[in-house]
């Protein structure tokens, strides 16, 4: 059997639930140490509204898995993180399931947006530094296990390890950081937290592609992928995605300041297998204008009030020949109770995440008029090189 070392990224392909469990038992338990009564925060990706066969968030059983790990070690798992600013709390973890877990498990559950303390520069920085508010739960844990996705993002190119830290912002910073056009902002915010993790997992098994990090497409890597050095792990996670890590500006920033290796070594499980490496479709620049209109707090504020959700990434619609089937594969998906038997679809509950086209064997259930056009208009733009 592979032995796990530090100086080498962890990868895992398998589409065995029973084997992707065992892979991630295996690295924790070679690369936490855990003592009892210590509190560890776990910091999954929970960015949106959506479930995790989307391919946005951090599938449930990974939470799972590293919770009960710790807690065998008598150690305590606290949940940290938060969505993005124009996403309501509670919405999120209903959708996604968490709530339902972190009940059933008992793990404390913590908006870091919310109760929050500042992040000063390090001993040897320059004490007038810039300032971050971080999520009080993570800042005072013992150690922080970060559970991240593998994912393409409209700004930064990617979003894996290191770029979802911003979950634990409070909401000025995450305004702040998306104005000053955040890649800076997400280095040194790794830097100064560096030392407080202990180990990075990537969840790969349904990655997404495209206008992530909410409103791409996902795709089925079956891949986990583990390791002490987040720069390591995330630079490894873009060459499974078809990206130079060097390109990427965040993370050849963070191995020049000696951060972490993004040349480092990877072992691939079970050993033999090669690097699953699959070329993503990038998702369309954005000169983070809408961003920038989008973070303004009053209007976040609102879109959050609203839980405007991702209302608009897709619009499902009922063909005609759905009048009076039983749409029972496509309402088992629905996280919302949207879809309701007979072929039924409330609109104000429907969230568009799109799950209900793709299970859908029929296709009585299909992407909308509006939606085809936009799509239509975007693959005619994108083929004629209008940017
Ligand atoms: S109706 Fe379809 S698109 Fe809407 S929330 Fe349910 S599964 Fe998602």
């Amino acid at each position: 059997m592979t032995e796990f070392s530090p100086t080498h990224v962890h990868v895992h392909r398998s589409a065995d639930r029973e084997e992707q469990r065992a892979f991630l038992r295996r690295a924790l338990e070679s690369f936490v140490r855990v003592k009892s009564k210590q509190v560890i925060a776990l910091k999954p990706n929970l960015c949106a509204p959506l479930p995790s066969q989307t391919g946005a968030t951090t599938e449930l059983w990974i939470i799972e898995e590293t919770a009960k790990f710790l807690r065998e070690r008598r150690a305590r798992p606290v949940l940290v993180e938060a969505p993005s600013h124009i996403h309501d709390y509670d919405q999120v973890m209903d959708v996604t399931g968490v709530r339902e877990l972190c009940k059933s498990m008992d793990i404390e559950m913590v908006d870091s947006r919310v109760h929050t303390m500042a992040l000063r520069p390090l001993k040897h920085d320059d004490p007038k530094g810039r300032v971050y508010r971080v999520g009080m739960a993570a800042l005072g844990a013992d150690g922080i296990i970060v559970l991240a996705k593998l994912k393409t993002h409209n700004r930064t190119q990617v979003t894996l390890g290191m770029k979802g830290l911003m979950g634990l912002l409070s909401w000025p910073d995450r305004h702040d950081f998306h104005r000053r056009g955040v890649e800076e902002d997400v280095v040194e915010l790794y830097r100064r937290l560096r030392s407080r993790i202990r180990m990075t997992i990537i969840d790969g098994i349904t990655a997404m592609e495209g206008h992530g990090p909410t409103n791409g497409r996902p795709v089925a890597m079956n891949s986990l992928l583990a390791g002490t050095d987040t720069v390591a792990v995330d630079a490894v996670g873009c060459h499974m995605m078809g990206f130079e890590p060097e390109d990427i500006h965040h993370i050849r920033l963070a191995h020049e300041q000696g951060l972490g290796n993004m040349k480092a070594k990877w072992q691939v499980h079970p050993e033999g297998t090669p690097l699953p490496v699959r070329p993503f479709e990038r998702a369309r620049p954005d000169n983070g204008l809408r961003t920038k209109v989008i973070s303004f707090p009053p209007l976040s504020a609102a879109l959050r009030a609203a839980r405007y959700g991702v209302r608009g990434r897709t619009f499902p619609a009922l063909a005609p020949t759905a009048v009076g089937q039983v749409l029972t594969e496509e309402a088992a998906v629905c996280p919302t109770g949207a879809l309701s038997l007979p072929a039924s679809l409330d609109t104000t509950k429907c969230i568009g995440c799109g799950l209900c086209i793709d299970a859908s064997p029929g296709r009585v259930i299909k992407e909308s008029g509006l939606q085809k056009a936009r799509r239509l208009a975007r693959e005619l733009a994108a083929a004629g090189g209008v940017r």
